[in-house]
């Protein structure tokens, strides 16, 4: 009698802990993946983007789908789905869409400077033209006021729109002569200064440019007088040219999408943020005007304007090789206390192989402003 009772309550014991387990493990193997996209899932067109860019972490469990190129050469929405496995071996899919849009404005090309004699009008559209990147029509008109019969130089601009409200915005001088040949204006030289550096390098300033050990600076502390550049330097392009190459050789594609900026342009553009944004947040993502390293001539955006880039196949080769080509990541993640810009792992500026190669500093990129010990901060 005692024996069949301990062995009843054995196998009870027995069902019992078979059932619990059986609950146990069905409850884990539920556990849903917990997924955090990033919050902007805007893109703009053309840009090189993957399906697991999107993704900013991945909790209790991982990504099956295998990373793949999204074609942003179409504008609207698209959904993306991706399949994910918990730790206990349930495979799920979540789909989440993203947007392409135009962010791009128009390309113009005009004249900068427009002469007629008084009276005799011209048409001050003749001879512009004007692009936008998703062949969209675009629309230019001519902002501010000018009389043909009034001699004087007018300041004016080609406002230029596409169909998504993209605008480019371009200044151009029309000047109304008098039968009068005009006077040539006289150059004013400013002199040279030279300082030292905290870490001891030579600096010098010529013309309102600094260099600093030879090299050029412009940041918070260093800027370009209005006329300084135009165009991306001969030396940059080819830098570019050779890494565009040795990216192909990987099989990514690198694009400028932001070369050299005028001052003018700089102005534009930053005026446009400080009224979107206010002073102190677009001073954490946009020069002011003669502050801007874009308008060396020396510095390209690639690719994309958004921190995901850094995850994309191409970010990371960038981050890894551009110093093999004179190219550096110069706005570092972290690097806002001492660069005065947010992280921009887009944006890289040209310096020549050795000096690129010592700031690379085998992956933990050292900024401009800690190699040479200057500082990068409005007055
Ligand atoms: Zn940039």
């Amino acid at each position: 009698m005692k024996r069949k009772k301990v062995k009843r309550i054995v196998i009870f014991g027995l069902c019992l802990s078979l059932v619990i387990g059986l609950i146990t493990w069905l409850y884990f193997y539920h556990q849903k993946v917990e997924v955090i996209l990033v919050k902007d899932l805007t893109v703009p067109y053309q840009s090189s983007i993957t399906n697991l860019s999107f993704i900013e972490k991945v909790q209790k469990g991982k990504i099956l789908t295998k990373e793949e190129t999204i074609d942003t050469t179409k504008l609207g929405t698209k959904k993306i789905t991706l399949t994910f496995q918990n730790q206990y071996g349930r495979k799920e899919t979540k789909t989440f869409e993203i947007t392409v849009v135009d962010t791009i404005p128009p390309e113009i090309k005009f004249q900068e400077n427009l002469t007629t004699i008084e009276g005799n009008e011209i048409d001050l559209l003749k001879d512009v033209t004007a692009y936008d990147d998703v062949d969209q029509e675009v629309k230019v008109l001519v902002e501010g006021t000018y009389d043909f019969q009034k001699s004087g130089t007018y300041s004016l601009s080609y406002v230029a729109k596409d169909q998504s409200g993209n605008e480019t915005r371009k200044k151009f001088t029309l000047t109304v002569e008098k039968k009068k040949a005009s006077q040539p204006n006289t150059n004013t030289t400013q002199p040279d200064t030279t300082f030292t550096t905290k870490k001891g390098f030579q600096g010098i300033t010529k013309n309102g440019v600094t260099y600093i050990d030879g090299v050029l600076i412009a940041n918070k502390t260093y800027s370009l007088p209005s006329n300084y550049g135009n165009g991306l330097t001969q030396d940059t392009m080819n830098a570019f040219n050779e890494m565009k190459k040795g990216a192909q050789d990987a099989g990514l594609n690198i694009e400028i999408i932001s070369g050299f900026r005028s001052y003018n342009k700089q102005n534009t553009l930053y005026n446009n943020y400080v009224a979107r944004d206010g002073k102190v947040a677009a001073d954490r993502y946009s020069a002011r005007p003669g502050h801007s390293e874009h308008q060396t001539g020396m510095a390209v955006d690639i690719n994309s304007l958004y921190t995901s880039f850094e995850n994309t196949a191409e970010g990371k080769w960038l981050s890894n090789n551009s110093y093999q080509y004179g190219f550096i990541l110069r706005y570092p993640k972290d690097g806002e206390s001492i660069t005065g810009y947010m992280y921009e792992p887009w944006h890289f500026r040209y310096v020549g192989k050795e000096l690129a190669t010592k700031l690379y500093n085998n992956g933990s990129w050292i900024t401009l402003e800690e190699y040479f010990g200057i500082t990068s901060q409005y007055e």
